[in-house]
């Protein structure tokens, strides 16, 4: 059977884990080649000799605050590949939803900084990077959303803060990029993954799994349940497969598919 996406490549921003690796896996499965970026070498390389299909997946260490890491990251995909069709903006971290009356004015302003230069800035100068191979291509961005960029409490003020704006810049550029170029997202809902938190409040070596393993039973769920045991980065892949895809998703841009449980239907 043929895949969806057979040769296609894509480039995935924090594709060493979670569901960024999970979208690489299934990427390849649907007969793309994949490029994954982000931190931890030896993260990545496990990713890419676990792969259905090493040779068709290449690891790339880097930060998404850089611009030169990301510029070098779009520039040896071409070169390796030959081509870039789909960039998954994807690099996160959670806030652990710290509350504003919780923090400092200190710890605000730094926590601010450190979580929006990954989740917006990364974001945006990942785009900046593909834009120009992504016209050639006629490709598309499948940026990775959250519940929290359309939901309360889905993190804190400041990672809701983050995710909301990621759903506007994905409207944004699927504006100025039209026609060439669709722009759409994936608004994930919770699971259980390693998503770290920021230095600046000590939560960098604290996963949200652990969270979701401390929920009480009290706490609202959505009507199909998520973020319990069974629950894997891989249930949410399909909807990344579908909006890449040029046969199956040709006029949809500036759209996002709620992966969530159905979070929507009692307002969370
Ligand atoms: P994860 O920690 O497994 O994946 C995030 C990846 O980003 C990691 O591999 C990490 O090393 C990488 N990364 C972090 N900072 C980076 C940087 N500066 N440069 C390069 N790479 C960097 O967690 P995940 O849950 O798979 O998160 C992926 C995305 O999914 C994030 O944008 C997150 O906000 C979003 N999301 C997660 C959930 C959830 O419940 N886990 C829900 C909705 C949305």
């Amino acid at each position: 059977m043929t895949g969806w996406l057979e040769g296609y490549t894509a480039l995935i921003t924090g594709g060493g884990s979670g569901i960024g690796a999970a979208v690489a896996r299934r990427y390849v499965a649907e007969g793309a080649s994949v490029v994954i970026m982000g931190r931890g070498k030896d993260r990545l390389d496990n990713v890419v000799a676990t792969s259905a299909d090493p040779s068709r997946m290449h690891a790339i260490e880097g930060d998404v605050r850089s611009v030169a890491d990301l510029e070098r990251t779009v520039s040896e995909t071409v070169r390796i590949f030959g081509t870039l069709d789909v960039l998954v903006p994807n690099a996160g971290m959670w806030d652990f939803q710290r509350q504003l009356t919780k923090l400092t004015g200190t710890e605000l302003s730094e926590t601010f900084d450190e979580l929006f230069s990954v989740n917006v800035k990364g974001y945006l100068l990942a785009c900046h990077a593909a834009w120009p191979e992504l016209v050639k291509s006629r490709g598309s961005i499948v940026m990775t959303l959250s519940n929290a960029s359309l939901y309360v409490n889905g993190g804190g003020p400041i990672y809701t803060a983050s995710k909301h704006a990621c759903l506007g810049l994905m409207r944004e550029l699927a504006y100025e990029l039209a026609p060439k170029v669709r722009v759409n997202g994936v608004a994930c809902g919770g699971m259980n993954t390693d998503l770290r938190g920021p230095a600046t409040l000590d939560l960098d070596g604290r996963s949200i799994a652990t969270s979701f393993a401390n929920k009480s039973s009290e706490s609202p769920r959505p009507p199909l349940p998520l973020w319990d045991s069974s629950t894997d980065p891989t249930d949410f892949t399909g909807s990344y497969v579908l909006l890449a895809s040029r046969e199956q998703a040709g006029p949809i841009t500036g759209h996002a598919i709620s992966v969530d449980g159905g979070m929507g239907v009692r307002g969370f």
